[in-house]
Parts: structure tokens; sequence; C-alpha cells
């Protein structure tokens, strides 16, 4: 039995006497010292040779079982002999329970890697491990500091988001009854876009200073391994990037644009119901029923589908007049998109890109003279989105994770807690934590 139990407890420097059976079906599992090192005294590291008495402590280890194990470990403390230590006595420790401790050092150690690595709480951890918050805090701090201290890996691709940090707060103004936004905080997140390497860093705010700012606290020789940047259709972060990582390549994935593309017509639609019917949309317009249908793909909509909507349009008169310049525009694009994603020969692209852009500056819809603007200046990041696949996915992907973070983060009132532990969370993968990953 004593040897069963030394085997399955795996805790180095003590070893097991006695297991007692508890009238509540637990065990009680009686220790003593078994490494020699724990006879050095700390102080001067002699080892020493004479007894001055006995003591036991009650050290808290790893969850064990239904009913638990409780330790009791019978250590001895030691005169300290060495004439110029001033260390007169000592106890015995060893390096799982350091002395004082109450807790096993694997216990700490768990304790902060279900918080660091499988998304506990700190308090759900505290609850499931009987122990205190501030010692489960200072242990996902340890273990956290190990990789925040860590070298950034080395970036391919890098990825940079936005994401929203808490609501934004307006007010009203007393007087004029107007509102005025009065805080909106922002992060820029920064990402491994290609490899495991999760969220590097995040800074407050978004604008080129900020970026600017995170930038210049990394190594030259890391800036300089990025060949890419992942953004969405930011200017602001694209002339971070020019400025900052003038060898990378800025990459917009072309659903961005898409994306552009269909806000456009929602702009249109809604102006112009305000325009000619001389307020909001209706649920009765023919228009608002066919919001939804406007922003699908072409290819998606059956021919009688398509001819339906657009003869119900074109029979609102200006209406569907000024919809179906803005929908060919929007589809012009796709097709653009759709058949430099086949990889045709940059003529053949070029001409399909003409079409798209000499569409639009002939008409007379604001909205859509200024898509052919955007996409314009955007192309060449569009063009080496298509040629690379590079995209910013995975910084939306840890968005997700940043405010699902920050939902649960119960005890994480300050942001750089907050950041600390996305950083962990999804850096975990990278770690290779499998075994947490059962906790
Ligand atoms: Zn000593």
């Amino acid at each position: 039995m004593p040897n069963d139990t030394t085997l399955l407890l795996d805790l180095d420097g003590v070893s097991v006497v006695r297991v007692e059976l508890l009238a509540d079906g637990g065990r009680r599992v009686h220790l003593v010292t078994a490494d020699e090192a724990a006879r050095a005294c700390p102080a001067c590291g002699v080892f020493a040779t004479r007894v001055k008495g006995s003591a036991t402590t009650r050290p808290r280890d790893l969850p064990y079982g239904e009913n638990g194990l409780e330790f009791r470990w019978h250590k001895r403390r030691w005169f300290c002999r060495e004439p110029t230590c001033p260390r007169r006595s000592f106890t015995e420790q060893v390096p799982q329970i350091p002395a004082r401790a109450r807790i096993t050092t694997r216990l700490r150690t768990w304790a902060g890697r279900r918080v660091r690595d499988a998304g506990s709480t700190v308090i759900q951890a505290a609850r499931d491990l009987r122990l205190s918050w501030p010692t489960v805090m200072d242990a996902f701090h340890a273990q956290a500091r190990e990789v925040a201290e860590a070298p950034l890996p080395k970036v391919r691709v890098l990825g940079t988001d936005e994401t929203r940090r808490g609501q934004p707060r307006w007010e009203q103004d007393p007087t004029t009854g107007k509102w005025h936004l009065v805080r909106d905080r922002w992060h820029t997140g920064f990402v491994d876009a290609l490899g495991t390497g999760g969220l590097l860093g995040q800074i407050e705010g978004r604008t080129v200073a900020d970026v600017l700012t995170w930038l210049a606290t990394t190594p030259l020789t890391w800036r300089k391994s990025i060949k890419y940047v992942a953004i969405d259709m930011s200017t602001t972060y694209r002339a971070a990037v020019r400025i900052a990582l003038p060898q990378a390549t800025v990459v917009v994935d072309h659903s961005h644009a898409v994306q552009l593309a269909n806000k456009m017509l929602s702009m249109v639609r809604r102006r112009t119901t305000t325009e000619i019917r001389d307020r909001r949309g209706r649920a009765t317009d023919p228009e608002w029923r066919a919001r939804r249908r406007l922003l699908r793909n072409r290819e998606d909509l059956t021919d009688e589908q398509s001819t339906t909507m657009w003869n119900t349009l074109l029979g609102e008169g200006k209406i569907g007049q000024q919809l179906l310049p803005a929908w060919i525009a929007k589809e012009n694009l796709r097709n653009l998109l759709a058949l430099a994603r086949t990889g045709a020969d940059r003529h053949q692209v070029g001409h399909v890109r003409w079409k798209f852009l000499t569409w639009c500056a002939d008409s007379d819809i604001p909205e859509v003279r200024q898509l052919a603007i955007t996409v314009d200046r955007w192309w060449p990041e569009i063009e080496a989105f298509i040629d690379t696949g590079y995209s910013n996915a995975k910084s939306e992907g840890i968005n997700r994770v940043i405010k699902l973070v920050a939902r649960n983060a119960f005890g994480f009132r300050n942001a750089d807690s907050q950041r600390l532990r996305t950083r962990c969370v999804t850096t975990r993968q990278a770690r290779g934590h499998l075994r947490t990953a059962q906790l």
C-alpha cells in the first residue's frame, strides 16, 4: 500500500510512511522527508547533523479522488552549526513544498494554469481547488509572467485589427438636447495571422501613433521578419505600416471590399427612401422588403426571383432607378474579385476592373462613385490578398476571445490583466498544453 501511494503521489522529496483511512472515506497520508538536500541549511548550504526537534505541517496538494487526500508531513528541525552562519536553526523543505508553504508547488502551478490556459476564471479555479482568491490570482500572475516575458515568436504575417473595449458612453446636452459621444475606447490587437503565436500584443487606442507605440516596443530584428501585414480597410493602419514596416506588403481580404459594396447598397436604399418618401423605411415598402435579397449574390437568386425583384423595384420609379445601378456596381465588383481569384491574366483582370470603375464613375449616385474611389485606392492590397490568401481572419477570431475574456473577467477590472489573460488564452495552442486542456 505505501509503495502504491508513493507512485501515485509522484511528489518529489517526500515519501509515504503510513496511510490512514478516515471516517469520511478520505485518506490521511503521513509523509517524511526523502530528500537528503533538505538537510542543507537554506542560509549557508552546509548539511546539518544535529536534530533540534520535529514539526508537522499539513500541505495541500492536487485534488485526488472523491474524498481526497490530506497530508501530514513529519519533518525535522535542525541546528546549523556552521560558526559564521547567522541562521541558528531551520526546518526541512523540498522544492515541491517550500518552507511555510501551505500548498504544494504543483497545486500552485496547476491553479495558475487553469486560469492561464484552460480559460477558467479566478473565482472558478479558487472554488474548484478550494483555494483563496488571492492565492489563485498570485499563481496566475506567476504563470502568466512566463508567457508575457517570452520573446515574440517570429512572425511572417502580422494581423492587425481593432476591438471596442466596453460600451460607448453617450451624454445628452441639457440645453440643446443633442447627444454626444463622451467615451469610446478601442484596442488595437496584433496577432500572428499565419502561425500559432496568437495575440502578440494589444494597445489602447487605434491611431497611427498607437500602432507605432506598440511596434516601437518590439525588437528591430523581429519587425524585419514581418513580410505581410493583414488589415481591414483602415487607412490608419495602412499608414502606420508604411512608416514602421516599410518592407512589408499590406494585404486586405477581398471580403472587406464586398462588405463595403453591400454597405453602399444599403446606404443608397435608405437615402432614396428618405428623399422620395420623406420618411424612414417601412415593412410595406418594396425596397425595404427586398433589402436582404438585394445583398445576396446574383448567382444565389433564381432568374425568377431576380426578375420579380427588379420588376417590382423599377415599378416604383425613381427608387428602383437608383438601386439598379448601385446593385450592378456591387455585382461588377464581385465579378472582378471572382475573376482575379481564378488566376486570370493581368490583362483580363485589368479589363474587368476598368469596366467596374467606369460604370461607377459614370454613375450620378455619390455612394457608387465613392465605392469605386475606395476600391481603386485599395486595389494593390486587395490584389496582394488574391495572390497570397493571407487575411486577418485570425484577428477577428481573437477578438471574439477578447470579448469572451472581458465578459468572464470577474476580478479583471484592469486592462493590463485583461490583456495578459487574452494573450495567455490565445497562445496556449502554441505552448502545446494538451494536458491542461483536461483540467
Ligand atoms: Zn547555516
